[in-house]
């Protein structure tokens, strides 16, 4: 494994810092840190993402042609870890990171001229519809409805857990286009948009209160057969695709700021008392994350070092997803124990960086009990943790 930047890689790092010593605000980097949700609110992502985008950086992946930087893996790790470490908002996935590629590898020319230019501007948010009530980890049981009626289908049905749906003007969508053979060979990918008559979104609110994500009800929905990407029945081999890159990423730094925050937290306690630094259970708890963080930190390098090499990361990838998710969870149970007592208030107001303080007097405590509640998702969005570790059985033991 190669773990050495080339002069090239260190002089895009100090690009990479000059642009977030810019370009990074104290209200972008406050809003951040008080974010509890999966994603950060909508107005702190578009921001980031209008920034990033007059930079040429939003699309680290996409080739140049469609507007992308065509960064390396180890551009993406070193923007990454450069952002994380400057406390950076992350922008939300569903345009640029999920049906972008979709549409640049299965698309066609004039979907990819009508698309592409308004997910970098922002002119449109869209959202996932893969999952379904029924229909989660067994994806290919999906049961929506496309039916064909003249140049149009008509669509029925419903998608579940839809993720800012509530805010999208477009969903991609699987869908149900034939019954006959495996179940996976009926199945295409289809682009609505969400103003067509016949959609209705209805939130869900999560533990903590929180509303990002929804379900979508389709009532004989009409959407041009035109918007299908690929061939009718080619959906899954879109869907699969669309995957691998939702997994991918590199979360350690991110993960390696919130193990800075709660020692923070330890020594700068909430009622000003003497350090929790000295409660050695708590220290070795926090300590022992570090560790993990750490080790997580080197695993996401092997991966990069195989990208680099040209190779498919492999098991590495579900392995990634299990242990960010639940690093993410210890990590947020450790912060209710730091914040002890003051974890029993619960801040319901929203979005917590709006708001002028905490009822408590340190806005650092209004984030832990939601942040802890919101996590528990974590081992259960982009694939549960029980299906990836089906994968890696799979992968590593021919299981
Ligand atoms: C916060 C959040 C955001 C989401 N956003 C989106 C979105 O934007 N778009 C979208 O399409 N979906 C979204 N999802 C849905 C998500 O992808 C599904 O919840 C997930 O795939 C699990 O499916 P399910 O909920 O139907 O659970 P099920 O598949 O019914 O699973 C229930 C339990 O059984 C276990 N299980 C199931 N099959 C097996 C097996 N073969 N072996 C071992 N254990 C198994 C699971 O691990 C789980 O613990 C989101 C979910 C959450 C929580």
């Amino acid at each position: 494994m190669d773990l050495q930047f080339s002069a090239e890689e260190r002089a895009f790092q100090r690009d990479v810092r000059e642009f977030l010593e810019s370009e990074l605000t104290p209200e972008l980097k406050r809003a951040v840190s008080l974010t509890p949700t999966v994603f950060v609110e909508k107005d702190i992502a578009d921001e980031w993402h209008a920034r990033l985008n007059r930079r040429g950086w939003l699309a680290p992946l996409w080739p140049k042609q469609y507007g992308g930087a065509e960064w390396t893996p180890v551009q993406q790790f070193i923007y990454e870890s450069e952002a994380a470490r400057a406390g950076a908002p992350t922008t939300i996935p569903m345009g640029v990171r999920m049906v972008g590629p979709v549409i640049i590898r299965f698309g066609s020319e004039a979907q990819k001229a009508c698309y592409l230019p308004r997910i970098l501007s922002g002119e449109d948010t869209w959202c996932q519809g893969y999952s379904e009530p029924g229909s989660g980890s067994d994806l290919a049981s999906l049961k929506t409805r496309a039916e064909p009626e003249g140049e149009d289908y008509l669509v029925n049905g419903t998608k579940l857990w839809t993720t800012h749906a509530h805010y999208a003007n477009w969903i991609f969508c699987l869908v149900r286009t034939s019954s006959e053979g495996r179940p996976q060979a009926g199945i295409s990918f289809l682009l609505i948009d969400m103003n067509s008559p016949g959609i209705s979104v209805t939130p869900i609110r999560s533990l903590s209160g929180d509303h990002e994500v929804n379900q979508v009800f389709f009532d004989n929905v009409r959407v041009p057969q035109a918007n299908r990407i690929g061939d009718e029945g080619q959906g899954w081999t879109c869907a699969k695709f669309l995957l691998e890159h939702e997994r991918g990423g590199v979360f350690s730094h991110r993960l390696m700021a919130m193990v800075q925050e709660l020692r923070r937290l330890m020594i700068d306690t909430p009622d000003g008392e003497a350090t929790l630094l000295e409660d050695a259970r708590l220290r070795e708890r926090l300590a022992a994350l570090e560790v993990r963080v750490l080790s997580l930190e080197i695993t996401e390098m092997r991966v990069l070092s195989k990208l680099r090499a040209g190779d498919p990361p492999g098991a590495e990838s579900s392995m990634l997803k299990v242990e960010w998710s639940e690093l993410q969870q210890a990590l947020t149970e450790l912060a209710m124990d730091i914040a002890g007592p003051y974890a029993q208030f619960f801040e319901p107001g929203r979005p917590l960086y709006a708001l002028a303080g905490h009822t408590l007097g340190d806005e650092r405590l209004a984030r832990i009990p939601p942040d802890y509640l919101n996590t528990r998702a974590a081992s259960i969005f982009a694939g549960t943790n029980e299906i990836q570790r089906n994968i890696i059985a799979r992968l590593t033991l021919g299981a």
